[in-house]
């Protein structure tokens, strides 16, 4: 991912080098090599225009510093924006401070919460919590087998509607609002610190699914909502991050399928669009492809 974004940026940067100054003309070039590199890379335009803005105002307007030559300024520039388009500081999970801790997952089918939730839960665990996994998708026919096979692959236990399996908070109605919050009583009862929901997708957005994603999340009132997004389905992904920003008010981003070869740059966008941090970055099909998103260590990687 985001190879090619990487390889174009790079380039441009090397047409300064050894420059003592940059005059306006120099850093308009410059400009409009980024702006390009951002577009072909998917970039949303609001988010190209912001950012360009931003480097030109800056790369005028700064003093040069000492100890970098004028090519290196501008470099650290780029650098500095693009780390703020990706939500600035590293944000890690609030815990609860009255366990369990809960995290809901939210997007679109096939974005990968289910594969999300198992790494959540193995790192979780890993980290000395003991983690639940909620099966809340009732919508796909094989999602809460799917959740078991990672809960087991994880060794983390997972609560779900299932016929015939006896607890007392066994919900059999079918209704994934009861799921969710039963799930979270039965965590609370057996001591888990940490509850991962999974929840239904569509294939595309509409009503009925966000309508259902707002009501488990006004249900179970999580300390995080995480909206995980496939970094593969390009432009789609700034529309698809606005909606349901709107519909369930997420508190972080999950990019996911960071590990194909799309040109990823509408993932990059979904955090400067929404104003939501990007906080995990999945890598993988295998559980411990997952890994805390950094802004910064990511705009070091697209400028290395
Ligand atoms: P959900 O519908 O949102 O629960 O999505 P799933 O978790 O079922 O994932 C959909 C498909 O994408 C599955 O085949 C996963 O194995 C795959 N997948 C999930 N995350 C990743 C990832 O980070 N990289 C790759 N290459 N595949 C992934």
């Amino acid at each position: 991912m985001f190879n090619s974004l990487s390889d174009r940026l790079t380039s441009t940067f090397k047409n300064l080098r050894g420059k003592g100054r940059l005059s306006e003309a120099d850093v308009d070039a410059t400009v409009r090599e980024i702006r390009r590199a951002l577009l072909d890379a998917d970039v949303a335009v609001p988010v190209v225009r912001e950012f360009t803005a931003h480097v030109k105002e800056r790369a005028l307007g700064e003093e040069v510093s000492g100890a970098l030559n004028p090519g290196q300024q501008v470099v650290k520039i780029v650098n500095d924006e693009l780390v703020n388009i990706l939500g600035g500081e590293t944000r890690r999970i609030k815990l609860a401070k009255n366990p369990p801790t809960v995290i809901m997952l939210a997007g679109l089918q096939g974005a990968g919460k289910t594969t999300l939730a198992g790494k959540l839960s193995k790192w979780f665990k890993g980290q000395g919590h003991s983690p639940l996994l909620v099966a809340a998708d009732l919508q796909r026919p094989n999602a809460v087998t799917q959740l078991q096979v990672n809960g087991q692959r994880a060794g983390v236990p997972v609560f779900a509607p299932h016929p015939g399996v006896q607890s007392e908070f066994d919900s059999v109605t079918g209704d994934p609002v009861a799921v969710a919050r039963d799930g979270i009583a039965e965590a609370r009862q057996k001591l888990y610190d940490v509850v991962i929901v999974d929840t239904a997708g569509r294939l595309g957005v509409d009503a009925e699914m966000m309508q259902q994603a707002a009501d488990i999340r006004a249900a179970i009132n999580p300390d995080e909502v995480l909206f995980v997004i496939d970094a593969m389905i390009g432009q789609d992904a700034v529309n698809t991050a606005q909606a349901f920003n709107e519909g369930v008010n997420f508190t972080g981003v999950v990019l996911s399928k960071l590990d194909g070869d799309a040109r990823g740059g509408a993932a990059l966008s979904v955090a400067s669009v929404t104003g939501k941090p990007v906080m995990f970055a999945s890598t993988g099909e295998n559980l411990d492809d997952f890994e805390i998103f950094h802004p910064d260590r990511m705009a070091n990687r697209i400028l290395d």
